[in-house]
This record gives C-alpha cells, sequence and structure tokens, in this order.
C-alpha cells in the first residue's frame, strides 16, 4: 500500500527517524576499551527519565514483561506475599506471573475502567501487622483500558501505616510520556521496556532498583540467573554487561534519552497531555462515544480505549482501518476483546500525525457501521488544539531543538 503506515497502538511507537538512523551502526566489540562511554551514556542517561539519583538503572535484553520476572524472583523468596490489584490485562498478567512464579498473590479485584484502588490497599496492608506482604505491585499506566493510577498516593498509604513492603511499579506506558517519580514517590523497583515512550523499538527491558530493593535482593532466595540484578550491577559498575548486549539498541536508545533531554521531559509530559486532550475531545464530544476510562481524574495521556456502541464489534473496525486505510489500532484484551479499540498516543507524535489517525479511526468506524458524524473527531480535535493555548516551547527548549545536529548538515 503507498503511504507510510500509521502506527498507532500503545506501543511499539513510531521511533522517530534520527533514532533509525542512530542504530544503523556496524557491529564492535563489546568488550572494547571505548564500549564503557556508550554503556554509561545509557545507565546514567536513565537515571532523570526515572527521576532518580539514588536507583540504579538496569538493561535486560527483553520487553517489559521480562523486568517484572526480574523484579519478583531478585527481591523476593519463595512463598513470600505479595498484593496488587487487578483492572486490566497488563495489571492481570502481572498478578499471574506472580502466582506461577510461586508467590502468595493477594489481588485486589477492580472493574476494568477503574484505576488502582489506593484505599484497599491500604486495607490490606493496615490488616497486616506482622508485615507478611512483602512487595505492592501497581501499574501505574494500565494500557488495556487507558487508565493511570496515582502511584505517590500509594505510597504515602503504604507509609502512613509505616508498612515496610517493597513497591514495585509497571511504568511501561508511562516512563518517558507521563510523570515518574522513583525516589520522590519512594519506588523500589520501576518497570519499563523501550517500545514506547522510550520510542524505540520492542527489545530492551528498561528498568531502575532501589538501594532497598538491592539490599532485599541479597538475601531473596528465589532463582535467578540471566535476570540477576547482581550480575548487571557488577558489570555495569565497569562499564560493561555480563552477556552481549545488543548494540543498535544502546545506540539507538542514547539518541532517544538525547532527543528526550532536549525537548524537556516536562515539556515531553505536557505534549502528551494536550494531545491526548484533543484525542478525548474527538472521542467525547466528536464521535460521543464513551472512553473505558471511567473517571477523568485518571483518564490515560498515552493511551485512549474507545467503547464501541451495541453490536458493533471493536475488531471489523481495527481491521477496516488496517486494510483499507494503513492504519494500525490497538485491540480490546481479554475481558474487553471486541468491545472497544485503542489508539496510542505517546512517543514520537504531534497533533497532525494524530488528526491522520482520528480520520482514519473515523472512516473505519462509519465504514463498520458506527453512527458518527463525518468529520466530528476531526473537528473536535481541531478546536480542541486550536483553542488550547498550552502548547508553549519554552524557549531553551526550542533553541536546543534547533541547534540539535542534524546528519548531513553542517554545524
Ligand atoms: N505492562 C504494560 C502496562 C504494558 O502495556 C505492557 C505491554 O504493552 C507490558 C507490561 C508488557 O510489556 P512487554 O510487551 O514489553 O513485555
Amino acid at each position: 500500500m503507498a503511504g507510510r503506515n500509521f502506527l498507532f497502538v500503545p506501543g511499539p511507537t513510531n521511533v522517530p527517524d534520527r533514532i533509525l538512523r542512530a542504530m544503523m551502526v556496524p557491529m564492535e566489540d563489546h568488550r572494547s576499551s571505548i564500549f564503557p562511554e556508550l554503556a554509561r551514556a545509557c545507565l546514567n542517561g536513565l537515571k532523570p527519565v526515572f527521576k532518580t539519583t539514588t536507583g540504579t538503572p538496569i538493561l535486560f535484553p527483553s520487553s517489559g514483561t521480562g523486568c517484572w520476572e526480574a523484579a519478583l524472583s531478585n527481591c523476593l523468596s519463595p512463598g513470600d506475599k505479595v498484593l496488587t490489584a487487578v483492572f486490566g490485562q497488563f495489571s492481570h498478567l502481572w498478578a499471574d506471573m506472580a502466582r506461577r512464579l510461586g508467590f502468595d498473590v493477594e489481588v485486589l479485584e477492580t472493574p476494568w475502567g477503574e484505576s488502582a484502588p489506593v484505599e484497599r490497599y491500604l486495607a490490606a496492608l493496615s490488616a497486616d501487622p506482622h508485615h507478611k506482604i512483602k512487595a505492592v505491585l501497581i501499574c501505574q499506566n494500565e494500557t488495556a483500558t487507558g487508565v493511570t493510577s496515582d502511584v505517590h498516593a500509594l505510597r504515602q498509604a503504604t507509609d502512613s501505616v509505616k508498612h515496610p513492603a517493597l513497591l514495585f511499579v509497571d511504568s511501561v506506558s508511562a516512563l518517558g510520556s507521563i510523570d515518574f517519580r522513583m525516589d520522590e514517590w519512594g519506588v523500589d523497583v520501576c518497570v519499563s521496556g523501550s517500545q514506547k515512550g522510550l520510542m524505540l523499538p520492542a527489545g530492551l527491558g528498561v528498568t531502575c532498583v532501589s538501594q532497598k530493593a538491592l539490599e532485599a535482593a541479597k538475601s531473596a532466595s528465589s532463582r535467578r540467573c540471566y535476570f540477576d540484578y547482581k550480575d548487571m550491577v557488577v558489570a555495569n559498575g565497569t562499564g560493561y554487561f555480563p552477556y552481549t548486549p545488543s548494540l543498535p539498541m544502546l545506540y539507538g536508545l542514547r539518541e532517544s534519552l538525547t532527543m528526550l533531554a532536549e525537548e524537556g521531559l516536562e515539556n515531553v509530559f505536557h505534549r502528551h497531555h494536550y494531545l491526548a486532550g484533543g484525542v478525548r475531545a474527538a472521542i467525547q464530544g466528536g464521535w460521543k462515544l464513551k472512553l473505558c476510562a471511567l473517571n477523568p481524574k485518571s483518564y490515560s495521556d498515552t493511551v485512549s480505549a474507545i467503547m464501541m456502541p451495541e453490536g458493533i464489534h471493536g475488531a471489523e473496525v481495527i481491521a477496516r482501518a488496517f486494510t483499507r486505510y494503513n492504519l494500525a489500532l490497538g485491540a480490546g484484551l481479554s475481558k474487553v476483546a471486541g468491545k472497544l479499540f485503542r489508539i496510542g498516543h505517546l512517543g514520537d507524535l504531534n497533533e497532525l500525525m494524530l488528526l491522520g489517525a482520528i480520520s482514519g479511526a473515523e472512516m473505519a468506524m462509519l465504514d463498520t457501521g458506527v453512527k458518527v458524524e463525518p468529520g466530528s473527531g476531526a473537528a473536535a480535535a481541531q478546536n480542541y488544539w486550536r483553542s488550547n493555548p498550552a502548547r508553549i516551547v519554552p524557549a531553551e527548549a526550542a533553541t536546543a531543538e534547533r541547534k540539535a545536529p542534524r546528519p548531513g548538515v553542517a554545524a
């Protein structure tokens, strides 16, 4: 099909040309004397993204799922109790993994579309005076439903009852797009991946571990080998990896971190919030459809899950968008399969790219029998963005962007 494929699933996201170029490198010796420069640029460059000075970023050759497993198997012993809330497919999968790895999982079942129930976590922690719960898990941004939860509030709840459990956060579809604060929120393990806000292909598990988590790992007796934090931390300390790293991914990550720093992380969050506002205007104001997310306070700035009217199967809209308009939309997963489709709005994108996705989704819906007004979504998004003065790029960021070296252009 002529023209570009419009990739609007909530990860993998569009990889900017600048990153693609940075990744096109010949292979080199990952044990050379100059390799540590690249490794350190990546590992140190991740600290501001996690908002940490005391945590240790770690890169596994995996996806986010590998970092879920690493968090559990490094910090816990078989049979340890973990507390989590399930309110979408990804929070479900992490809880399921914990069960399969032999932990005692207490699940706070929560309707899909709601956010993590902090008051129920608090009740469970209060009812645990002997501190049997060793880790509390939360999914910051539930990609299946487009719901963001309040990690800081969970930390405050844990502290309010002086519970020593470790706090593990899945920030796979939030890190680098929605604010995350490792140190300030007292997060012990943050789990993420390369293919979302970091604008890279899938292939790197990107995680960050607190001193407390590393301390816990010393006595935790779960079996682990490939995902052992200790092997990584020891090798990374010398500027190397315990096994062969993917060079293109590291070069890509270094470029991604440079791009995020140039735009300014706060500006990146701001852009996501502003762009998400336009998408929501299209869905609710233009198409008069409902989001899966129930509470406006927890609307996700990286993904919107759009409920389909009775009698319409979301998969048909997605199939039509793909085959007729070359637009990839996200599917409804598990419990909400067929009931919704998702638009990912994270990573490297702007208003006009999103207008393509909105218009494509609108045409696919019209073709499959959804009664939306032609042009209504795009018009609502345009009106939102044009009347919203929020997208002001501070002068320093704009200057940095202009000064950034462009391949093939003399400085
Ligand atoms: N957690 C969340 C919130 C996700 O969105 C995803 C994937 O989309 C995962 C975990 C799993 O990550 P991965 O597919 O990188 O293993």
